[in-house]
């Protein structure tokens, strides 16, 4: 089956275009969704993740409190490769045991930092949703309720638009004025087609 890595910086539309392909019958793999939920529910991963970070990160219920992480990652590169050495292996376990129970034409793995993370190797195809910065500041300030310079923080850990497409087989323009569902069902028909 082939497996079809769609990426694109915060706030691009990336999740936008999932839901698209899903309407199609697509099935899709939120990483970023699937190493949050880790986060709460896999021992392991936990106890790695306190072991690095101290009991701090913890909330009063005893689950890790994810914007006290955040906080620390999105302000250090070398605490955020900490935190993605423990969670990159184990999402990629979790998508490999996913996978075995997927029966549609192709998939989807959805990942903000596939090219950083590594992930592209698990995937044969990779689509890029590419948006103008500006779009894609307001989009994330107004979902996230981040400041300005947050946001800008949060895109500066990322690899360029530029970059990622030029790695990239797909890329979709989600810029508010070209149309999503044409530019979706373009790359559909190739990859069923094949
Ligand atoms: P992240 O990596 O931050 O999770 P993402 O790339 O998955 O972001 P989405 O969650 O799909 O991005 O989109 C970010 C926000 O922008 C959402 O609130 C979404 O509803 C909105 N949005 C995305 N595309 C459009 C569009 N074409 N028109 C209007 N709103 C849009």
């Amino acid at each position: 089956m082939l497996k079809l890595g769609i990426t694109g910086g915060i706030g691009s539309g990336k999740t936008t275009v999932c839901r698209l392909f899903e309407l199609l019958g697509i099935s899709v793999y939120y990483a970023d969704e699937e190493s949050k939920k880790l986060l709460d529910e896999d021992k392991e991963v936990k106890d790695k993740v306190v072991s690095v970070f101290g009991n701090s990160i913890l909330n009063d219920a005893k689950f890790i409190d994810r914007k006290k992480l955040a906080v620390i990652v999105f302000n250090n590169k070398e605490e955020l490769e900490k935190l993605n050495a423990i969670l990159h292996p184990a999402v990629g376990q979790h998508f490999e045991n996913w996978l075995k129970n997927q029966n549609s034409p192709y998939i989807l793995k959805e990942a903000a930092i596939l090219f950083e993370s590594g992930a592209y190797k698990q995937v044969d195809k990779v689509l890029t949703v590419v948006a103008p910065l500006e779009l894609k500041i307001q989009r994330t300030m107004k979902r996230d309720g981040l400041s300005k310079v947050e946001v800008e923080r949060r895109i500066q850990l990322q690899l360029s638009d530029e970059e990622k497409v030029k790695r990239s087989d797909f890329a979709i323009t989600n810029n508010e004025q070209e149309l999503l569902i044409p530019q979706v069902l373009a790359i559909h028909r190739q990859l069923v087609d094949k």
